[in-house]
């Protein structure tokens, strides 16, 4: 890797540009773990130690732990930065101060204390208890907000529009409130998961590696993606990746669930392919969807699962969104399609990758290919440094975005924007999977129905429940869709 992010994106008038790298650079991310974590915790260490140091190039992890199951294939917490030594960026200056993360109540002296458990996350500005854990899917999830944390202090000074957490953040992933989880069962030894992937990309391959750090599951999953790995751009991003991967990025997913105990297959294609070569119609699988087209929204939307989880990422927000063919709620497309807004996110898109809204609209409408000309026009808008230009003709609309995607934008002075790659947004998505498929093995009740998360601010405590499109433009208005998946489902 050349750096973070910011190398990859043009000149920006000014020396803004430098100094967001600078920024990042000269701060050395210190973890400090205490030695009495137990090896699942200690996953989630890894975690954190995984997206901090894939935005941050100075980073020192102090003291050691083992680490239970996990994606990159180590056994103890000191052994993680070799191994995703290639997903890294290069140091442009010497750092000169240091931001101290804890793992533990017994670490004294930090700037950050990580805590909680299975399904509480604890960050806070004093020490914080690490809990016994059968799936640390809370400690995860605070890995998350302290990575942001960490990104929030050292950009916040150049105009990155924050809002700092207070002295603690205590949230859970049961129902999402501002408090510690509610009492909820005992998660069994044994989690059986049926699962269907659409989108093996930062958060599909994020959820995977996730339930890579969770001993016990079995059942089935199917892993879709019609996309290749792009060993440059894509490791920084993705959390689970030591930045070694080849081919196929459904089957590398599909490989990480098969290492979680999952029996996998993958299709390396379109969710609509997929959808038409299955036998019957209808999915009674969990269908996770973290596809980020249009066209592919719809064909997840036209899958007609029984219960679809969507994900979304922009810039530094997320949601994770649970949908049913059979209410009045929501459907995986209905957002898309009401007040135009299949018009706007094109036009958000044209506009992010400088060409015209009619050109990415045929993109998107026939799974085009950048041209000569697509990249010559994205050069010219500034969209893109022309020396890294030359190797995304023939590739997707989505390879030009992807630039843009997952990404903190700081104001500058100059008007014009830098960015940072935000491998935690992807890590906190991956996290919001996770725990709604742990809740449906354990059969307990999952999202209601809409978690909203901003990565530059901290969790509102809530959870909403959007309402199905009225329009009658969305697919899941048909009524012959809606006899036909009550027959399926009853
Ligand atoms: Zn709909």
């Amino acid at each position: 890797m050349t750096g973070v992010d910011v190398a990859h994106l043009p000149p920006i008038a000014g020396t803004s540009d430098e100094s967001v790298r600078r920024a990042i650079d000269t701060r050395k991310i210190v973890v400090c773990v205490e030695d009495c974590l137990d090896p699942v915790a200690g996953s989630a260490a890894a975690a954190l130690v995984s997206v901090l140091a894939r935005t941050f190039p100075h980073i020192d992890v102090r003291g050691d732990v083992a680490v239970g199951a996990n994606p990159w294939g180590v056994s103890m917490l000191s052994e993680v930065l070799a191994v995703i030594e290639r997903a890294r960026p290069a140091a442009t200056a010497d750092a000169d101060h240091e931001y101290v993360i804890a793992v533990g109540a017994s670490i004294g002296a930090a700037d950050l204390w990580l805590g909680g458990g299975d399904w509480t996350a604890l960050v806070g500005r004093g020490p914080q208890p690490v809990q016994r854990c059968r799936t640390a899917l809370g400690l995860h999830a605070g890995a998350a907000f302290a990575a942001a944390e960490a990104v929030k202090t050292a950009l916040g000074p150049l105009g990155m529009l924050v809002v700092p957490m207070a002295d603690l953040l205590s949230w859970n992933l049961i129902d999402y409130h501002l408090t510690p989880a509610p009492p909820v069962a005992a998660i069994p030894e044994r989690l059986a998961i049926d699962l269907v992937l659409f989108g093996a990309g930062s958060v599909g391959s994020t959820i995977a590696g996730i339930l890579a750090c969770i001993s016990g599951l079995c059942g089935n999953a199917v892993v879709v993606d019609p996309d290749i790995f792009d060993a440059t751009r894509n490791p920084p991003r993705y959390p689970a990746s030591t930045g070694n991967e080849v081919g196929s990025k459904a089957a590398w997913v599909a490989q990480l669930l098969a290492g979680a105990g999952l029996s996998s297959e993958h299709h390396a294609g379109q969710a609509g392919d997929w959808v038409r070569r299955q036998e019957h119609p209808g999915v009674a699988a969990i269908v996770v969807s973290s596809v980020d087209t249009l066209d592919g929204r719809l064909q997840v939307a036209d899958a007609v699962a029984r219960t679809t989880l969507t994900l979304g990422v922009g810039g530094m927000a997320l949601h994770l969104q649970r949908s049913h063919h059979d209410d009045e709620l929501a459907c995986p497309f209905c957002e898309y399609v009401s007040a135009a807004p299949a018009l706007t996110q094109t036009a958000a898109r044209a506009a992010a990758v400088g060409l015209t809204i009619e050109r990415v609209g045929d993109l998107e409408l026939n799974h085009g290919l950048l041209t000569d000309g697509d990249i010559h026009a994205a050069v010219a808008a500034g969209r893109l440094d022309p020396a890294r230009a030359a190797d995304l003709v023939g590739r997707r609309l989505e390879d030009l975005l992807r630039r843009a995607y997952a990404e903190a934008s700081v104001p500058t002075v100059g008007g014009g924007e830098t960015r940072v790659g935000a491998p935690y947004v992807s890590l906190m998505a991956g996290v919001l999977a996770a725990a709604e498929l742990v809740k449906s093995a354990m059969g307990i009740p999952l999202v209601d129905r809409r978690v909203d998360i901003d990565l530059t601010g901290v969790p509102l405590g809530v959870v909403s429940r959007p309402p199905r499109d009225v329009s009658g433009r969305c697919t899941c208005s048909s009524g012959l869709r809606r006899r036909w998946a009550a027959r399926l489902y009853g």
